[in-house]
């Protein structure tokens, strides 16, 4: 026994002491612990109700309770046979009965503080979360079997209370349609399928299976990533202190909650995706990394579909994901073609005509400007970048045949590169012009706005360039 906990599988006792020794992360898994009963008391001002006329007390105070009384008697005597669950229990060499005795009286009483504790506390202004707490609690306190047996008189516990509350609370209609809600969640729940849905691991597992099927290097979807590895939606609602248990409740979504989350964010992410917006702003160039990450996700999509469980909830949204990566499979493999013609129609017109002559010119200059050094370019002539500048916008000028006017300062080169510079003028000279270099005065003459060049003749400058 740990405290109230007394474990039934040995060998995972041992791991448990071991683990706790350790100080590892515990994983005693609930098949192989029971836990036992404890007492919830009851409001200070309770007394048991008894019947004015007759003088009897609880639970023979009225029909119904007698009723009540009978009816948990006979379900006592009966057990484990009660139910096919509570039949397995008869197999197992732990279960002893006589560790049940009592659960009789502690029903009776604790549906007695409760039905006390509701009309006690139905005015207060808190009302909703001090009935939920105290019936929470009064759950918890009826322990729990292995995995797999249930529990024992809680079923009855939470049918009394509903019955109480249905048949109890007249006079406060809309708290009692909210309790009922509250109670009928707990009682519709089958505890066995309730502990599996509420598995941490199994919870994380959804949502990294969810997490691996979305688009998410995608642009629009890209940045939302983070967001969404980082903060999963595995708590129900804050966590709170019971103030009847003074445990910290942390309850997890369950299972099916979860799902139907993911559902709504992949609509909400997949809206995020906009492919015509993509194609029209030019990001065309992109369009085999999109499809080929489509075709990954399909594939994806195949793989999961064969190898993995998933439930009918969560095929919603495999299917929603899976039609719409063949939405936009078939949108980006029809607007591709399209595109490579437009931009092969389009480009040549676009060069002859009118941008190209200008970026040829320019580009023919610095693609010489750039191979001057290995590592400089054109840093190795040029000074600054203002010069560099300056200097090539002269040279389009001219060899464009447009206006120009010679810089009003001398642009000063770096020392010891005249011969390399005179060479490379030529290069572009000779890929620029048709004309003669020898008789072209006027494009000698404009390089006298280089330094090397500033004090030198036409044909002095020639020489450099030819050498
Ligand atoms: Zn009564
Ligand atoms: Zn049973």
């Amino acid at each position: 026994m740990i405290g109230n906990c007394r474990i039934v599988n040995p060998e995972a006792a041992l791991k448990f002491v071991t683990e706790m020794y350790a100080c590892k992360s515990i994983t005693l898994h609930s098949k192989d612990f029971e836990l036992g009963f404890t007492d919830i008391q009851p409001d200070k001002e309770y007394e048991k109700p008894q019947n004015k006329k007759t003088g009897f007390v609880y639970p023979n105070c009225c029909d119904y309770h007698t009723r009540m009384f009978e009816a948990i008697t006979k379900w006592f005597d009966s057990f484990p046979n009660c139910c096919d669950t509570h039949k397995k229990l008869l197999s197992q060499k732990w279960f002893n009965k006589k560790q049940y005795y009592g659960v009789e009286s502690k029903l009776l009483n604790q549906i007695s503080y409760s039905e006390y504790h509701i009309l006690n506390k139905i005015n207060k202004e808190d009302w909703f979360e001090d009935i939920e707490e105290y019936i929470e609690a009064n759950i918890l306190s009826f322990g729990q079997l292995p995995e797999g047996f249930g529990v024992v008189g809680l079923d009855l516990y939470l049918f009394y209370v509903e019955n109480f509350i249905e048949h109890g609370l007249n006079d406060y209609s809309e708290k009692k349609d909210k309790l009922l809600i509250f109670i009928r969640e707990i009682n519709n729940e089958n505890p066995k399928k309730k502990r599996e849905e509420s598995d941490l691991n199994k919870l994380k597992h959804t949502y990294n299976r969810w997490l691996k099927l979305m688009p998410f290097s995608l642009p629009y979807l890209k940045e939302k990533e983070k967001e969404y590895r980082e903060s999963i939606p595995l708590l129900n609602a804050k966590p709170r202190i019971n103030r009847y248990t003074n445990l910290v409740s942390v309850s997890l979504v369950s299972q099916s909650k979860l799902i139907s989350l993911l559902n709504i964010e992949t609509q909400k992410l997949i809206q995020l995706f906009n492919a015509s917006e993509l194609i029209s702003a030019g990001i065309s160039n992109e369009i085999n990394s999109y499809q080929i990450e489509i075709e990954n996700r399909l594939l994806q999509i195949g793989v999961s579909k064969l190898t993995e469980a998933f439930d009918n909830e969560e095929l919603k949204y495999v299917e929603v994901l899976n039609k719409w990566y063949k939405l936009h499979r078939k949108y980006f493999s029809k607007i591709k073609p399209l595109i490579s013609s437009q931009e092969s129609s389009a480009s040549p017109n676009f060069d002859k005509k009118e941008k190209t002559p200008k970026r040829t010119t320019q580009s023919v200059i610095e693609e010489y400007f750039e191979v001057i050094h290995n590592s400089q370019g054109w840093r190795y002539a040029f000074r600054s970048k203002d010069d560099y500048r300056i200097f090539v916008d002269l040279l389009v000028c001219f060899f464009e045949q447009k206006e120009y006017t010679t810089p009003a300062n001398i642009i000063r080169l770096n020392t010891q590169t005249k011969t390399k510079v005179g060479n490379t003028l030529h290069v572009i000279y000779k890929e620029l012009s048709e004309a003669p270099l020898k008789s072209n005065i006027q494009f000698l003459s404009l390089l006298k706005c280089l330094s090397h060049f500033s004090n030198l003749t036409e044909n002095e400058i020639y020489k450099v360039l030819t050498k």
